[in-house]
């Protein structure tokens, strides 16, 4: 019997918090009647998107200090993938190493193992983050739920301290069909059941688990067209970088509030480090580039998360308590992951807010 529970963190990528539902998704529902919901959901780090909250979910670290702020990081002055660096502080796979927990990741978007830095757990799939070409795909490229479910086997999920999982497919259809198409809500229900199917590998040793199911951000609605900032600030001859980001953008410069507001489609910002701002507008309107995309996030109308945790060991339900009593933060759970796998408080250079 091990001295700590086996804890499962697992991101349904933008699932929304408001169809956690017992006909509609049968597995997330069982596992809060297990241990419980936060009522009103989790809320995400800004930008609202998916590569800042995942290395937020496995350093609990914010934006400024892990330096992931879109799709993209902040590295010497300039905007670089986001995988190509990976979190600028120490993850909980680096951690749960150093102590000799096992630790495993399977991720359906193939770029998180090095937007998490999750080389360094002792499994990860895909390997170095390259999908292999007959790896199932979800439409927009990255690799299908039913491809983490299957890989979930080959990583030996019951032996490990720490398993961080990721779905990506509701993220591919909510943008293609709209946050409330019926496709999208027919993805939220075959995650689900991917989600359950895994799940159901760790029944044999259930009262030794903890199960945390998030999401990292909502989605929504878009109108046709895009603003571009960065054309913008050129024009105005304004000495910042911009990354674009669905309906926001992150601007690096030192730039007054009253300068960015008056940017064309800007009706909001908010500091996010000294020289780094998040700006965004009116409901529905995109920056950057127009995919042709329904839905977007990254604006802060997007930051809501789904927030669940279940399973079979005691810890669960004391977890539980937690996340029902307050909105949880993306930055609490890798604390509160360390905390249940035993790992020293703040290792140096370690950093929570
Ligand atoms: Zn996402």
């Amino acid at each position: 019997m091990r001295s700590h529970p086996l804890v499962v963190l697992a991101v349904l990528d933008a699932f929304p918090h408001e169809q956690l539902d017992d006909a509609l998704t049968p597995s997330l529902a069982a596992l809060a009647r297990e241990g419980g919901a936060a009522p009103r959901g989790g809320r995400a780090v800004l930008s609202a998107s998916t590569y800042p909250n995942h290395a937020t979910f496995v350093t609990g670290a914010t934006p400024a200090a892990h330096r992931i702020f879109t799709s993209r990081a902040l590295q010497n002055g300039a905007f670089v993938p986001a995988q190509d660096v990976g979190p600028q502080v120490p993850t909980i796979f680096e951690r749960c190493r150093a102590l000799g927990r096992r630790s495993v990741a399977v991720v359906g978007d193939q770029n998180l193992i090095g937007v998490c830095g999750a080389g360094a757990a002792d499994t990860h799939w895909p390997p170095d983050g390259v999908l292999d070409d007959d790896a199932p795909r979800g439409r927009l490229g990255f690799g299908a739920d039913r491809g983490v479910a299957a890989a979930v086997d080959g990583v030996e999920m019951q032996r490990a301290d720490f398993v961080f999982l990721q779905l990506d497919e509701i993220d591919t259809e909510r943008h293609l069909h709209g946050v409330d198409a019926p496709e999208s809500r027919e993805q939220c229900s075959a995650t689900d059941a991917a989600f359950g199917e895994i799940l159901e590998r760790l029944l044999p040793i259930w009262d030794e688990v903890v199960v945390i199911a998030v999401s990292d951000h909502d989605h929504e609605a878009v109108e046709p067209g895009a603003i571009d900032l960065a054309a913008a600030c050129r024009e105005r001859e304004l000495d910042v970088i911009i990354d674009h980001d669905g309906t926001a953008a992150v601007v690096v410069g030192r730039v007054s509030d009253a300068v960015l507001l008056a940017l064309p489609g800007v009706t909001q910002c908010a500091k996010l480090d000294l020289d780094c701002t998040l700006v965004w507008g009116d409901p529905g309107q995109q920056f950057g580039i127009d995919w042709g995309l329904r839905a977007q996030h990254g604006s802060p109308r997007t930051n809501r998360q789904l927030a669940v945790v279940g399973g079979g060991h005691a810890a669960a339900g004391e977890l539980a308590a937690r996340i029902r009593s307050q909105p949880p933060h993306a930055t609490r759970w890798a604390k509160w992951v360390a905390e249940l796998l035993g790992l020293p408080d703040e290792d140096a250079g370690f950093r929570s807010q």
